[in-house]
């Protein structure tokens, strides 16, 4: 049986009261390396920058205002690639893609900025490609984590950056970025006893986005799998690349044609082709691409949906995971499922909004019948 639902909203509910009386100060670490990105310096010296320092975004400065110009992060990139593959030919693609200004990304320089003086006219992309513009937004770092969280949540930001302001010089300054894995290891940290309560199984608390249809019963040609983007390691990289780009997702579970999942291709890895220098590169297919990664690759994070959101948490607490691919395991082998199979994917952001809470305490979702089952027996 499940434990008391009662002992869960409580423990929840004493989590967002944490979150209520920290500020985004508290979360800082110990001591932290910040990279700033000039507006000036072209795409491709920013991406050398962000893998030299082991970091994916960046927050952007604009030196000529002393202002604070927006986030550089990997999904920008993406969306570049697959601007100019739409755009331009393949060899002007690989030549302008590291030409490119940060400024004239995503029309950052559509200010005062002066266009004429530079290389590029300013391009708004995602408008071009038809996607979401990522929100420009910015948070004080005395404010309070919770609020912090639903800034994060409302947007769709991963990160957000928080920005003081010099007091002699009246200039903005960037304190630190705060990112939803940040945030949910405060909490790892910080909510251990509460953690312990929260037993219930993440399915159940409607957690992640899963296959719609379990016995994948679908018309010819449709995806068995929807609503999740899933490749083989026969799709080509670019193929993928518009995934990400389409459905702003920043990872593709990668499975064979029983529906066992074999990788997860996620936004990064595109980068670390794009440092190889080929743009070419993009015309691999997964299971090469896949052969390119670096020997540290920390590897999938697994689970069923019988895990629990205190296990995850403890898992955050322990390392750093950005999203579990959810297979079937146990119950649904037990009832002649295959191991391994595709369920559904949890990324941060669906732990965060959960946690913080997009829907009210004890509107916890009634789980599917075969759940009832599992849960029974
Ligand atoms: P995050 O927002 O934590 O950075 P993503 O951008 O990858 O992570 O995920 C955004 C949302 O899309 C989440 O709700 C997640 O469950 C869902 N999602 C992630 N990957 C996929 C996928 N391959 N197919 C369908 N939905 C996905």
């Amino acid at each position: 049986l499940y434990p008391s639902q009662e002992a869960h909203d409580s423990a929840l509910n004493s989590i967002r009261a944490f979150l209520k009386s920290h500020t985004a100060y508290d979360a800082f670490p110990v001591s932290f390396r910040l990279i700033v990105l000039d507006t000036k310096l072209n795409v491709k010296k920013a991406l050398q920058c962000l893998l030299l320092n082991g970091v994916v975004s960046a927050p952007l400065w604009n030196s000529d205002k002393s202002k604070f110009a927006g986030m550089l992060t990997v999904l920008d990139i993406i969306h570049l690639i697959q601007y100019y593959y739409r755009t331009a030919s393949y060899d002007y693609a690989a030549a302008d893609v590291e030409t490119f200004r940060l400024e004239s990304l995503r029309g950052l320089s559509t200010s005062a900025i002066p266009t004429s003086n530079f290389t590029h006219q300013s391009l708004d992309i995602e408008k071009e490609l038809g996607v979401d513009q990522p929100p420009l937004l910015r948070e004080h770092p005395s404010s309070s984590l919770y609020d912090a969280a639903r800034l994060l949540i409302q947007t769709h930001a991963r990160r957000l950056p928080l920005l003081d302001h010099d007091t002699e010089t009246g200039h903005e300054v960037i304190a630190s970025v705060l990112t939803q894995y940040r945030l949910l290891k405060f909490i790892s940290i910080n909510c251990h006893k509460e953690i312990q309560q929260l037993h219930i199984p993440l399915r159940r608390l409607k957690i992640g986005t899963y296959v719609a249809n379990l016995r994948h019963e679908v018309p010819e040609g449709q995806n068995p799998y929807y609503p999740i983007a899933t490749a083989s390691l026969n799709t080509p990289v670019f193929d993928v690349v518009h995934m990400f780009s389409e459905r702003s997702i920043s990872a593709v579970p990668i499975i064979d044609e029983e529906g066992i999942v074999v990788n997860l291709y996620e936004t990064v890895d595109v980068i670390t082709l794009v440092r190889l220098g080929a743009y070419q590169s993009l015309d691999l297919k997964i299971s090469e691409a896949l052969n390119q990664r670096s020997p540290d690759f920390p590897g999938v994070v697994i689970c069923t949906s019988s895990d629990s959101l205190g296990t995850l948490l403890q898992l955050i607490k322990m390392r750093r995971v950005h999203r579990l691919v959810v297979v079937e395991g146990e119950e649904e082998e037990r009832r002649g499922g295959k191991k391994g199979r595709l369920l559904g994917i949890i990324t941060l952001s669906d732990v965060l909004q959960y946690v913080i809470g997009a829907a009210s305490i004890g509107e916890g979702i009634e789980p599917p019948e075969e759940d009832n089952k599992t849960a029974n027996s």
